[in-house]
């Protein structure tokens, strides 16, 4: 018998080698496939060029003036160029890497191109040839796809599935929030989402859509948490407070008042036999680590192990250092663990884990996984970027572990948002910044005047200083953005060398070579890092006291201040220089802004405003979870309502058997069946 949760072979026309292509987007099952919704829709429409910001995702329709000319370069890199004319305006088109393009662009032939608009160069960069000729298809679904699998080819095979079991889509909400909320039912939901018949039934498809999934997370996470709760197993962490109060005496400063609040609300947690679920939250260099550090150290003093969780291992490295510094390294036995941990090494660590030698253990997301075994594991902390989401808290109970979870952020996510996101989570905020702090000092030029400011930089290198240099990001192609970077690297070098040392990071580097860059210009034997973004997360060099951002206005406001974060660690009185030559009203007023204010919770405000969307300001970095459809900023309301809802019905008794509620039931059961919410 035919069921939606069959592999995608069963499809006419679909072999194993195209089914493991699909696999490649997670799309492994015939429903996968039905629920693989686009990602956002083309209102194909011409618009004036005039009326196009810079790197504005447009389509522009047009009639093909010159031969499409195929450039190939290295290995699978290629560059597709052609050019269209626009009323009478011609403009210049540029795929990367999808040479296959090629025969679609017909000299003199209608066609429209859906891609990224560059106002400097009055180009466009080609994201995906719409279908000009079919006029019909003025409300087109757009994928997230891959080098081996097209757009038309995904359309095409989800309309296969629709035939062939588009009779199957049940109802999977009860009827009573159907009626309620008038949601679309989702046999109809579910194939309007690829092929809606107007903007409406679009919209409406959508809103059911979203709501399910909310209502989805919502359901697991509360799940959780009930079942949790009534295992009653949370640990009670009876750490030494005249230690602890010992420990805090000892740091080099005075805990700032929003720290001392923090601590005290994680060191309440850490008591309680309540699990502990708690997200700290504090601009870039508000002092998140030494929270982490007294945290960690109680939970020593309490005889239980604790574990600090990175995004990478240059972060790692560097955690483990100043951690080292604040604890007496005699009295706390640390440990780090990455994936380039030597295998002997590794073996030890895990033996000294597992008898409970080890008492703080740093690393990456391998940690808490696979083999890895504690003693008595009281505390996990994550820092920035991670996800430690359902699943993993999973993986923890299995093994018996219920350790308290603090999850720490520089994201500045507003406090409901942050609480309704993750799920009626506690949170604490440290809004304040150490004292003797001296401001860092934002300039924002335009490209003519970085000789100047090359000049100036000059003076504080002989001061003994350093330096970042940031390179824009290029989306489009990896290989620009090495060769953009590979650029600037090459200018600073005439700029400044010999008198002092360039470095050069870019993500194509191997890991192992950028830990060396980093650690070069750590101990100042590099006095200048020019870097693509991978330096944006954590990185503490106290010496660096400039940090210049080319091409700043292709960077979102978090980013760049999170990028800002990086100077002003020191004594000593920093710089961000931004350069910049926006095109808009709107990138002239991002980088004023930049100018005007420290304050992330500010500029998160303010992009929100001017961009209005989630992923702008870093919601992605946050460690929030992501939804497929659902955006938790602008779909926020959904997502309360969700969560009313899903606590209405983890107050029914025994919901689960009910007959209405079977749709729900199963959508929330994890398809390894591991674990139960259900008793
Ligand atoms: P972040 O919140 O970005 O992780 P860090 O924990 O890295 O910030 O702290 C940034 C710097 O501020 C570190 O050098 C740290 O030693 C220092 N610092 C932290 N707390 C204080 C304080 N209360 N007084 C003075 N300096 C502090
Ligand atoms: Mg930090």
């Amino acid at each position: 018998m035919k069921k939606l949760t069959d592999p995608l072979y069963t499809l006419s026309g679909v072999g194993p080698k195209r089914a493991e292509v699909f696999g490649e987007l997670g799309i492994d099952t015939v429903k996968d496939l039905l629920t693989y919704y686009p990602f956002r829709y083309e209102d194909i429409q011409e618009k004036e060029i005039e009326d196009i910001q810079d790197q504005e995702k447009v389509t522009l329709k047009g009639t093909v003036v010159s031969e499409a000319v195929l450039n190939r370069f290295g290995y699978k890199k290629s560059r597709l160029n052609f050019r269209i004319m626009q009323g009478h305006a011609v403009i210049n088109v540029s795929f990367f890497n999808q040479p296959y393009l090629k025969d679609k662009v017909v000299l003199s032939e209608d066609i429209a191109v859906y891609g990224k608009w560059d106002a400097k160069r009055k180009s466009l960069n080609g994201m995906k040839i719409l279908g000009a000729k079919n006029d019909g298809e003025e409300f087109a679904p757009i994928y997230h796809v891959n080098k081996r699998v097209r757009q038309s080819s995904l359309v095409q095979l989800i309309r296969t599935g629709f035939e062939e079991y588009g009779c199957l889509v049940e109802e999977n909400l009860p009827q009573e929030l159907l009626e309620k909320y008038r949601l679309m039912d989702r046999p109809t939901a579910m194939f309007a989402m690829h092929f809606p018949k107007n903007p409406e039934e679009s919209h409406q498809a959508k809103r059911r859509v979203v709501f399910e999934e909310f209502l989805f997370f919502q359901l697991k996470i509360q799940g959780l948490k009930r079942q949790e709760k009534a295992e009653k197993n949370g640990i009670a962490i009876q750490y030494d407070v005249q230690r602890l109060k010992g420990f805090t005496k000892k740091l080099p400063f005075e805990l700032t008042q929003a720290q001392k609040k923090v601590t005290n609300e994680i060191c309440r947690d850490l008591m309680s036999p309540q699990h502990m679920q708690r997200l700290l939250q504090g601009d870039v260099g508000s002092g998140k680590t030494v929270v982490a550090a007294i945290a960690l150290y109680a939970v020593m003093t309490a005889g239980f192990q604790g574990a600090l969780m990175v995004p990478t291992e240059i972060l790692a490295q560097q955690h483990m250092e100043s951690l080292q510094l604040l604890f007496d390294p005699l009295e706390v036995q640390t440990a780090l663990l990455t994936g380039s941990t030597k295998a002997k090494e590794r073996r030890e660590i895990l033996e000294q884990l597992a008898s409970g030698e080890i008492d703080v253990v740093i690393g990456t997301h391998a940690l808490i996984q696979e083999d890895v075994v504690f003693k008595r594991l009281g505390l996990v902390i994550t820092d920035e970027q991670h996800r430690f989401g359902v699943n993993q808290r999973r993986i923890l109970r299995e093994k018996g572990q219920h350790p308290d979870v603090l999850f720490m952020t520089a994201t500045p996510i507003p406090r409901t948002l942050a609480i309704t996101a993750f799920g009626e989570m506690d949170v604490s905020i440290i809004d304040e910044m150490p004292a003797g702090r001296i401001p860092i000092e934002t300039r924002w030029i335009r490209p003519p005047q970085l000789d100047t400011v090359l000049e100036w930089m000059q003076k504080e290198l002989a001061r003994g200083h350093q330096a970042y240099v940031i390179c824009p990001l290029i989306e489009e192609s990896e290989a620009l953005d090495v060769k953009n970077a590979t650029e600037i690297f090459e200018h600073m070098q005439d700029a400044f060398s010999p008198a002092y040392q360039v470095g050069l990071l870019h993500g194509k580097m191997k890991n192992q070579e950028k830990d060396e860059i980093m650690q070069r210009f750590k101990e100042n034997e590099l006095q200048l890092l020019v870097s693509t973004t991978v330096i944006e997360v954590g990185v503490n060099v106290p010496n660096a006291t400039i940090m210049l951002i080319m091409d700043a206005d292709r960077f979102g406001l978090a980013q760049l201040h999170q990028l800002r974060g990086r100077v002003g660690r020191g004594s000593e009185a920093s710089y961000c220089i931004l350069v910049a030559n926006p095109k808009n009203e709107m990138g002239i007023e991002r980088m004023k802004i930049m100018t005007e204010t420290n304050n992330g919770f500010i500029l998160s405000e303010k992009d929100l405003e001017l961009r209005g969307s989630g992923e702008v300001f870093g919601v992605r970095q946050s460690g929030l979870p992501e939804f497929v459809v659902g955006d938790i900023i602008t779909d926020f309301n959904v997502l309360e309502v969700a969560r009313e809802e899903a606590s209405t019905i983890w107050k029914k008794k025994q919901w689960w058997v009910l007959p209405d509620y079977q749709g729900l039931a199963e959508e929330i059961q994890p398809e390894d069946g591991k674990h139960q919410y259900f008793d």
